[in-house]
């Protein structure tokens, strides 16, 4: 089975968030499961520079202003169709905004683009599934259907939260028929919504993990396409990440200053210990907590920012909103030797922070999967969660029945309330104080299977099924 996924970002050419993991490892993962995948990106600068193009799969002499081409390439192990469209993507920055930060102003046309050029690709390649990911291929499915015949499209949400959504004085310049500005097509609360129309077009959809498959029915969770969905939800299902365990190896990690497994504990104290000098954190008996990801709202950092019980450390590692990366800075500058903030992106600090921390902390207000708890687990830092989305699916709550049982690999509480991540946190802090029980717990988590075989059987059925 021959399957073109279409994805913004994939690891390793351009990431900027958990989107770029997935579609980097899947589909090595679902060749295990005699499915080729081919993925379609954008031909940023970046993806330009890394690939050695080997022909030529497709010319778009007209692609929104331009002209575009498909090309073939492979990129460790990855078979690539990267769309070269300099008027689109030849440009300073990120996937999606301008070296300032600020979005492009023509990101409709530059993922409208990305997206018919999927649908074309499908259908004079001869694929015979789509796979598109998130509001910038939404469309795809759409182009596909405007076309009268194509390949079927799983499509996946990734983050609700991302929609995609334009004025409607934009649809014209899309080139989809007139009909397709309809509630039952393409047009969402009087504008064009992207991911509304990959959600309506698409034959199934699916989302990274089965308590998030759940929630984006729900009017809190749905993010306004909960009735949608809810009319969906036959062909909606919840399919969990997995993690590159190649990639992720305490065990092999170049960027480890000590490479340790579960037989190996003790010597992740080297790592704490470097982690604790990058940060400009005392050497102290105290847990040290750890964060990784975007600073945003959804990620519950202000809750964490006000939650550091006494006891413990804080060791912190990101960037996103302005105003949180202030208050991270200033609750640092205020707690020195016990707070540490590094704003920024950070491949190898990160992975740092994995293996370095005692406990690692992910308050989500909500999580679509999550991969910074899976690192987690994999790095023996149990994980202090919310229960929210796939991190409820992915952490097993260590309570006191848990623990009686001989289970549980990290703390999962009601998500929003900093009162109960502080709890949280004073119960963490007093397990790894009486270490056995946290010894065992981090073993425990290390060998959850956090691989891509469950998850790429799950693609392989649904992708059948389409
Ligand atoms: P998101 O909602 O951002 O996709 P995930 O938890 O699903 O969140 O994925 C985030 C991924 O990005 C993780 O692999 C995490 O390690 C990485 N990451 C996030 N922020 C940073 C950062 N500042 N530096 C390095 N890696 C980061």
């Amino acid at each position: 089975m021959k399957v073109l996924a279409a994805a913004s970002e994939v690891f390793p050419l351009v990431k900027t968030g958990g989107l770029a993991d997935v579609a980097g490892a899947l589909p090595a993962a679902l060749a295990g499961e005699g499915i080729a995948v081919t993925t379609l990106l954008p031909g940023y600068p970046a993806v330009m520079q890394a690939i050695a193009p080997t022909g030529t799969a497709l010319e778009l002499p007209d692609l929104f202003g331009g002209p575009a081409r498909l090309l073939h390439a492979t990129h460790r192990g990855l078979a690539l169709l990267v769309l070269d469209a300099p008027h689109l993507f030849a440009r300073p920055g990120g996937p999606y905004a301008g070296p300032d930060g600020r979005d492009w102003p023509d990101n409709a046309l530059r993922f409208a683009g990305f997206a018919a050029a999927a649908a074309r690709a499908a259908r004079a390649l001869a694929f015979d599934a789509v796979h598109a990911h998130d509001w910038q291929a939404g469309l795809a499915p759409a182009y596909i259907a405007a076309a009268g015949s194509g390949p079927r499209t799983l499509f996946t949400i990734h983050n609700l939260a991302f929609q995609g959504q334009f004025h409607a004085s934009l649809f014209p310049a899309l080139g989809l028929p007139p009909a397709f500005f309809a509630t039952e097509g393409v047009e969402y609360h009087g504008g064009v919504g992207f991911l509304k129309a990959g959600l309506w077009h698409a034959a199934r959809l699916s989302t990274v993990s089965p308590t998030y498959a759940a929630e984006v029915t729900t009017p809190e969770g749905g993010m306004g396409l909960d009735g949608l969905l809810r009319g969906r939800a036959g062909v909606l299902e919840g399919i969990l990440n997995g993690l590159d365990t190649g990639e992720w190896n305490p065990a092999t990690d170049r960027h480890l200053p000590a490479k340790f497994d579960a037989a190996n504990l003790p010597a992740r104290a080297a790592n704490r210990a470097a982690l604790r000098a990058r940060l400009g954190l005392a050497e102290a008996d105290a847990p040290v907590i750890g964060f990784v990801g975007r600073l945003s709202w959804q990620k519950g950092v202000d809750l964490l920012l006000h939650a550091l019980p006494d006891g413990a450390q804080l060791a912190l590692l990101g960037s996103g909103e302005p105003g949180l990366e202030h208050a991270a800075r200033a609750l640092a500058e205020a707690n020195p030797g016990r707070v540490g903030a590094i704003i920024g992106y950070d491949e190898a600090l990160a992975r740092l922070v994995y293996a370095g921390c005692d406990i690692f902390a992910m308050p989500s207000r909500f999580e679509p999967c999550g991969l910074g708890q899976l690192c987690a687990l994999r790095y023996g830092a149990p994980p202090v969660v919310a229960m929210t989305g796939g991190l409820a699916d992915t952490v097993v709550n260590a309570n006191e029945a848990a623990l009686a049982q001989g289970a549980g690999t990290g703390l999962v509480h009601a998500p929003h309330s900093a009162p109960l991540l502080a709890a949280a946190f004073r119960r963490a802090t007093a397990l790894w104080r009486d270490r056995r029980p946290w010894a065992a717990m981090q073993r425990r988590g290390m060998a959850q299977d956090l691989s891509w075989a469950r998850p790429a059987a799950r693609y392989a059925a649904t992708l059948r099924a389409l």
